[in-house]
């Protein structure tokens, strides 16, 4: 890597019901390895099977705020249940997290058409706890990039660049010109985006090679990627929407 990057927020451990046995501890224990300071952890929500119950992100509010040395931010990866936008965890639990990331996954969600999607994802940044769109360009939920775009900006909301999808193996489709769009909108209107290794336990925590290569290519300014800097990341979350 080039460039170093200090946070990984979309990652998951055994709280998420599937992809990993590791816990919270292993993950700070590997994101330290790998030099990165802040650690974000982003179970699963209910829905998912197996996934993390409410009163787990409750109980997150007490976690330590530090381990080895990592700064560790707990929120989730919310699942997106309905065609009107609502979550599968209450307010009450998402205003106590330090994020929340918004996601479509099947089979929670029957993916509708390009036009659903996109309505479905602008009803969801209206919620006020919604941090980052997850996975936005999955090719199974079709959705308007540049409609998403201008909705996060104004909302004060992040689309994530998930390298987890852009990788040969990943199981999303070919996200790419989605991703690019996303990318390139960023750099035009300067408005930052966020990488997200999307690991399911310890193996890729803050492994954004993909995403890296891509937003190469629409010539991002580096100070425009949000995981350059812990601090430009939480001086984002602190701001109003
Ligand atoms: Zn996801
Ligand atoms: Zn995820």
């Amino acid at each position: 890597m080039s460039v170093r990057y200090e946070l990984d927020i979309h990652t998951h451990t055994i709280a998420s019901g599937h992809g990993s046995t590791a816990t919270i501890t292993d993950m700070a224990k590997a994101a330290a390895a790998r030099n990165i300071k802040m650690l974000g952890i982003s179970d699963h929500g209910p829905r998912t099977f197996g996934g993390g119950r409410a009163s787990y992100f409750r109980s997150l509010a007490n976690a330590q705020k530090e381990r080895l040395g990592v700064r560790m931010l707990y929120g989730a990866e919310a699942n997106i249940v309905d065609r009107k936008g609502r979550l599968d965890l209450p307010d009450e639990v998402l205003s106590r997290l330090d994020f929340v990331i918004a996601s479509m996954h099947r089979p929670i969600l029957k993916p509708g058409s390009k036009e659903e999607n996109t309505e479905t994802y602008l009803r969801v940044m209206a919620n006020p706890y919604v941090t980052v769109i997850g996975h936005c360009s999955d090719t199974h939920f079709p959705a308007d990039p540049f409609r998403l775009f201008f909705e996060a900006r104004k909302r004060h909301i992040l689309l994530e660049i998930n390298n987890s999808s852009l990788s040969p193996e990943g199981y999303r489709g070919d996200t790419r010109f989605a991703d690019l769009v996303i990318l390139n909108l960023s750099a035009h209107f300067h408005y930052p985006v966020l990488f997200s290794s999307d690991s399911h336990g310890t193996a890729h925590i803050g492994d954004f090679a993909y995403a890296e290569e891509l937003a190469g290519r629409a010539q991002i300014p580096e100070g425009l990627i949000l995981n350059r800097s812990a601090e430009g990341f939480l001086e984002f979350l602190r701001k109003d929407k």
